[in-house]
């Protein structure tokens, strides 16, 4: 049966890492210090750890339908009070990613259902520039330039919580990311925003200004690495 499977597999996992490191669970099995909070979308193929390349243990992770910050969701709340307040993470990223289901049901016209709830800072976003993204033909470029306004609308959101707010303001070094993923081709891009402080989050131009530009995703090293790995791909006729 399909869950015998999965304790097998357990099983053979635990057994596959205690033989590569024999202290792997003693280490595992104490405090917990990750440097990274991930918001990501509860998409069952964008899982945090194997995306960054990160052992358990390296990122907190908070998932939901299209990586949405709403300032009264209480897990939210209570994961961002945790990893802030207590794990002192360094480093918030929010991941988004192309082709994602909850944004293309923000795009559509059925609201028959909770998840309509929960989408609705995306359905509020395209009902106001609803001009500029029905101009984009293609179902899925639109679908793909909405996820990438929501992770940066996300940032925004997020660097007005107050739990991240009162960090900055007692000086905790605290920098927030926008990121998204392509499933694809198993890449993130940088898109932005990246903000370390309330005066960088009020410079910040509002997220319709956004809509209309085109967004840069990727720098410096980051850009240097994906054409590396882009070129390969391109090698072998993939
Ligand atoms: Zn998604």
């Amino acid at each position: 049966m399909d869950l015998d499977r999965l304790f097998d597999n357990n099983v053979a996992w635990a057994q596959r890492k205690t033989q590569e490191d024999p202290t792997y669970f003693v280490r595992m099995a104490e405090q917990q210090s990750p440097q990274y909070l991930w918001l990501g979308c509860s998409d069952s193929r964008v899982t945090a750890n194997d995306v960054l390349g990160l052992d358990p243990g390296a990122v907190f992770v908070q998932r939901n339908i299209a990586n949405i910050a709403h300032s009264n969701d209480m897990n939210l709340l209570a994961v961002l009070e945790f990893a802030i307040d207590i794990l002192k993470v360094r480093h918030l990223i929010v991941c988004g990613h192309y082709g994602c289901g909850g944004i293309r049901r923000a795009l559509g016209e059925d609201r028959s259902a909770l998840v309509d709830h929960w989408l609705q800072p995306v359905v509020t976003l395209y009902r106001r520039h609803r001009a500029v993204f029905d101009a984009i033909a293609d179902d899925n470029a639109r679908i793909d330039r909405m996820c990438e306004l929501n992770v940066e609308m996300q940032v925004r959101r997020i660097a007005s919580i107050p739990t991240v707010e009162n960090a900055w303001a007692r000086g905790q070094e605290l920098h927030l990311h926008g990121w998204i993923y392509g499933m694809h081709d198993g890449l993130l891009r940088d898109l932005g925003p990246t903000v370390t402080s309330m005066e960088e989050r009020d410079a910040l131009p509002p997220i319709d200004d956004r809509v209309a530009r085109p967004v840069e995703p990727d720098t410096g090293v980051r850009r240097h690495a994906i054409d590396a790995f882009t070129k390969l791909l391109d090698e072998k006729g993939g």
